[in-house]
């Protein structure tokens, strides 16, 4: 199996990249944001714990989100790996995905670094409209929708997540900034750290990770 783990700040673009590399890859893209709003969404047990940390901008208590993850990777669709968008946050996640992954003889093959400086991620974030029906995602001045408020692609209103608003983006920011320092770190003594610019376009960052994650021997 191949896990693959996608690093970065809030807006630095890892569940496009994601979602790309994850089809390259022949594997799930497993982004824990989108569990919890799913979750929040259908109304489940999960979403009603989660709704309050995710529209303060706070990370959902680890127990939780673990639990959460863990049960996606092991369904059967994962067997052949993932690429995991938005987990591990802290040390306390990584070290429960290597206890899980060493459990079925794998490992995290490989995390990429997505890097972007705190200044673009405020501009990107803030600008960023969702649609309610499938997600597809806007930017108000790098891919507006054609008509205000409107998805050019199935027709559904447009809405800011309450944690794309710029009080939240600064918060979270600074919360996950430094938790982020930590799972980097323990990345980086594995061996199995790599990082990428994320400013250049979507086309060259997906160049430089597939480049990142073919060009590691499995298992090394
Ligand atoms: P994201 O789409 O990755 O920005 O996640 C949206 C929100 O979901 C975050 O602000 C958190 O409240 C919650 N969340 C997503 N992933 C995690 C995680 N690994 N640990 C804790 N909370 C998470």
């Amino acid at each position: 199996m191949t896990v693959v783990v996608l690093l970065g700040a809030p807006g630095a673009g890892k569940g496009t990249q994601a979602a790309i590399l994850a089809e390259r890859l022949g594997v799930p893209h497993i982004a824990t944001g989108d569990l919890f709003r799913a979750a929040v969404r259908d109304d489940t047990a999960i979403g009603r714990e989660a709704a309050a940390y995710m529209s303060r901008g706070e990370l959902v208590p680890d127990t939780i989100t673990i639990g959460m993850l863990l049960e996606r990777l092991g369904r059967k669709d994962a067997a052949p790996g993932a690429v995991l968008d938005g987990f591990p946050r802290n040390r306390e996640q990584a070290g429960a995905l290597d206890g899980a992954l060493v459990a079925r003889g794998a490992q995290v093959d490989r995390a990429v670094l997505i890097e972007v400086p705190a200044d673009e991620l405020v501009r990107r974030l803030s600008g960023r409209w969702i649609c309610r029906k499938e997600g597809h995602v806007y930017h108000e001045r790098k891919h507006p929708p054609r008509k205000d408020g409107i998805c050019d692609i199935d027709g559904s209103a447009l809405y800011q997540r309450d944690d794309d608003r710029p009080e939240t983006i600064r918060a979270r920011l600074a919360q996950q900034l430094g938790a982020l320092g930590d799972v980097i770190a323990y990345y980086r003594d594995r061996g199995v750290l790599g990082s990428v610019d994320g400013t250049v376009s979507v086309p060259d960052v997906t160049a430089a990770l597939v480049a990142q994650v073919t060009a590691v021997p499995k298992g090394a």
